[in-house]
């Protein structure tokens, strides 16, 4: 192993001196809590997905945002709740926010996208949604979502922390009849406020109610009527809510990487461009190409150990660590965790594709700021691993 090579991050959050004026103008202006920017990028975010009637509802955390999702449909004890084991827990981890049961999902053996029609095996007069997840950046076709929640007669939340931004058919994921679209803006996703997370809907009463509870259930709305009269003080607490507001100084810098977010997914796009190119003889599985071009928001390059490698997915990783690249795993399916899989008994075996998956899979440095060198770099350390000319 060759000295001399740089260290690689997995991913790092890709930010301007724009982003830094955007902050500092921000933090000078006095108002860091949730105010005009929070506003403002609300605004801009449903304009940026091009539909009108959309209504925007930031939020400190994707996570948050599927909470308030789920708790403004009003799921329950007793209600089911389909999600792909193929993602974060915070997909999972939200339905027992309010006592509701998660039923485990396996996953398409090529996008790792939830299989809709493993779903609808598992739909019991209980289920009342699905949290499906547009894995990677690779969209879940929202026709074939419609088609699944109307003949199950459930609601759909899409958990689209990856995937922003990219269109299906034409209309952006954000831009759907799903009752709740969920976006992050986490610190590695593919336009960053630290923290951070966006609800996106049509249903005009859901987006009121994720208002009032993103901010401990307070309610002006009654005052807002007689808004001339209305004392500065006034409001009522109309439920036990939550803090999950958008501080200003987040949706400053979340304004500024929403301008950029069509450049950073296109340098995004050429990185994976040269993976799929010269990774291609490798005996690696590349993940799924889209030739629309806004057809996928590259946020994670995920390949497979094929039965033809040299080494195992583990020693993959250790080696190309040592050689300065480093590497993540999306995911450990929610089905292996210990509490996932302690309290709802589930197997290996019941999700044949997601535990193959698991075995194989790692994710590649990918991130829109990655130099050609830094590419470069990871293509050659695979190469030297895995190419035909490995020892
Ligand atoms: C990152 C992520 C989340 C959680 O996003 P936060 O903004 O960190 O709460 C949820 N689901 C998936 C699939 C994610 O990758």
């Amino acid at each position: 192993m060759s000295a001399g090579h740089d260290f690689i991050p997995f991913a790092i959050p890709d930010i301007t001196e724009a982003e830094v004026q955007a902050v500092a103008e921000t933090v000078r202006s006095g108002w860091l809590t949730t105010g005009p920017n929070a506003a403002a990028f609300e605004r801009e975010f449903t304009e940026y997905l091009g539909a009108e009637d959309l209504h925007a509802v930031a939020v400190n955390s994707a996570t948050a945002g599927l909470h308030l999702a789920v708790e403004a449909l009003g799921l329950g004890p007793g209600d089911e709740v389909l999600v792909p084991t193929w993602t974060f827990t915070a997909t999972a981890e939200v339905v027992r926010y309010v006592g509701a049961t998660p039923v485990f999902v396996d996953v398409l053996p090529d996008t790792l996208n939830i299989d809709l029609d493993a779903a609808a095996a598992l739909v019991t007069p209980r289920t009342k949604a699905i949290i499906p997840v547009h894995f990677a950046g690779v969209p879940i076709g929202t026709a074939a979502l419609a088609e699944f929640a109307s003949a199950q007669r459930i609601d759909v939340i899409e958990d689209a922390a990856h995937a922003f931004p990219v269109q299906d058919a034409g209309r952006f994921v954000g831009d759907s009849a799903s009752r709740a679209i969920v976006f992050s803006f986490y610190a590695t996703k593919t336009i960053a406020t630290g923290e951070g997370g966006m609800l996106v809907t049509r249903d005009a009463d859901l987006a009121r109610r994720a208002r009032t509870m993103r901010l401990h259930g307070i309610s002006r709305d009654v005052f807002n009527r007689y808004a001339s009269r209305q004392p500065a003080w006034q409001y009522e607490v109309v439920a036990p809510g939550f803090k999950y507001n958008m501080t200003d100084m987040a949706a400053a810098m979340g304004r500024v990487q929403l301008s950029r977010a069509e450049e950073m997914r296109s340098n995004r796009r050429a990185i994976a461009e040269r993976y799929h190119a010269e990774l291609a003889d490798l005996p690696l599985s590349l993940p799924v190409r889209v030739d629309d071009p806004t057809g996928h928001a590259h946020h994670l390059f995920v390949v497979r150990t094929t039965d033809a490698s040299p080494l195992g997915r583990d020693e993959i990783i250790e080696q190309l660590a040592a050689r300065g690249v480093s590497t993540s795993v999306h995911f450990i399916p929610l089905h292996l965790h210990p509490y996932w899989r302690d309290t709802y008994d589930l197997a290996p075996g019941d999700f044949p594709v997601a535990t193959d998956a698991f075995a194989r899979a790692f994710s590649l440095p990918f991130f829109s700021s990655m130099t050609d060198a830094q590419v470069s770099q990871v293509i050659g350390a695979l190469r030297e691993l895995l190419g035909a000319d490995a020892d």
